[in-house]
């Protein structure tokens, strides 16, 4: 089968025929630190032949109304999404939510104070810049995000503009990790929250890139036992940033825990090659897809 192709359940997407899906649930805009606007990212996953796409901005849903009547325009099914920022066990997790109500008033309180914490993080980050010689690096991340969200990535970019780093990956080598210059320990959502606005507002959590946080097997599975609780529904299993074991691995998880399983890209900018929009490969056979919640 063709790269990118699921051949899952075939929902009948148009005028009752079956098609095949090409789906990507984790795509990012200029709404937070993608570097397409919601319109030219819902017109580049049309061109590659995307027919379900999802956008999961950082912690806010500023971008999804704009891809909605993109895809309309398109012809593509949009599903909304985000990815919310959380702190589990002093870490960083990211969790995608699906197919939700972005005006359910307990989830846009819950975006606030996170969007209020990137505000004080940023500040943070510039003053430890500062005290490492590198100047007006708030006022130079804001220019980057377009008085948007505000992430690392718009540190990331200040950093390479001012030639404090070769590349963006070089940024995250050096600045704004763990035991690095600019660094600042994360302070986002707690697990249960987050899920809980998610499912109250009637979509779907899902746990994002879970290899990337580099846990050893048991802690992962701590996690994911956690979000169960929680009342989490959905793992990443195809994901941008997993290798071919790391697929099979979340696959396991996956059917352990009884979970449904996601794909998506984590695409944010069309010069980063490794990870291309909507270019996916198919599930494992064994996973239940998570679009046979919504389709
Ligand atoms: P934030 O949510 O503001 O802490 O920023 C997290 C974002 O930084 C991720 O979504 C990526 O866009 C970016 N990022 C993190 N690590 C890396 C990396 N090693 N290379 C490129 N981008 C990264
Ligand atoms: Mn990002
Ligand atoms: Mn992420
Ligand atoms: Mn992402």
């Amino acid at each position: 089968m063709i790269s990118g192709i699921v051949n899952s359940t075939l929902p009948k997407l148009i005028n009752g025929f079956q098609h095949n899906v090409q789906i990507d649930l984790h795509t990012h805009s200029t709404a937070s630190d993608g570097r397409l606007t919601p319109s030219e990212l819902v017109s580049r996953a049309a061109a590659s032949g995307v027919n379900v796409l999802a956008l999961t901005d950082h912690d806010g849903t500023d971008g999804l109304d704009e891809a909605h009547c993109a895809a309309e325009h398109a012809g593509i099914r949009f599903i909304n999404g985000i990815e919310l920022s959380v702190s589990w066990n002093k870490r960083t997790i990211h969790l995608v939510g699906l197919n939700f109500d972005p005006d359910f008033s307990p989830l846009k309180a819950g975006i606030k104070g996170l969007r209020d914490f990137r505000e004080i993080r940023a500040r943070e980050i510039a003053h430890k810049l500062e005290k490492c010689g590198i100047q007006d690096a708030y006022e130079g991340a804001k220019a980057f995000s377009g008085g948007k969200m505000l992430g690392r990535m718009h540190f990331a970019q200040f950093l390479v503009k001012t030639g404090h780093a070769k590349n963006i990956r070089s940024v995250f080598k050096h600045y704004l990790v763990n035991n690095k210059p600019g660094h600042v320990t994360g302070n986002w959502a707690t697990l249960e929250n987050a899920v809980s606005w998610i499912n109250n507002a009637g979509g779907i959590a899902v746990i994002a890139h879970p290899a990337r946080y580099k846990l050893s097997r048991s802690k992962l599975r701590k996690l994911i036992s956690d979000f169960v609780l929680a009342g989490g529904q959905a793992i990443e299993v195809v994901s941008g940033s997993h290798d071919v074991n790391e697929v099979k691995t979340m696959a396991c998880h996956a059917h352990d825990f009884d979970l449904y399983a996601s794909s998506g890209s984590d695409f944010h900018d069309p010069d980063f090659p490794w990870i291309r929009l909507g270019q996916l490969p198919e599930l494992p056979k064994k996973c239940q897809p998570v679009w046979d919640l919504f389709l």
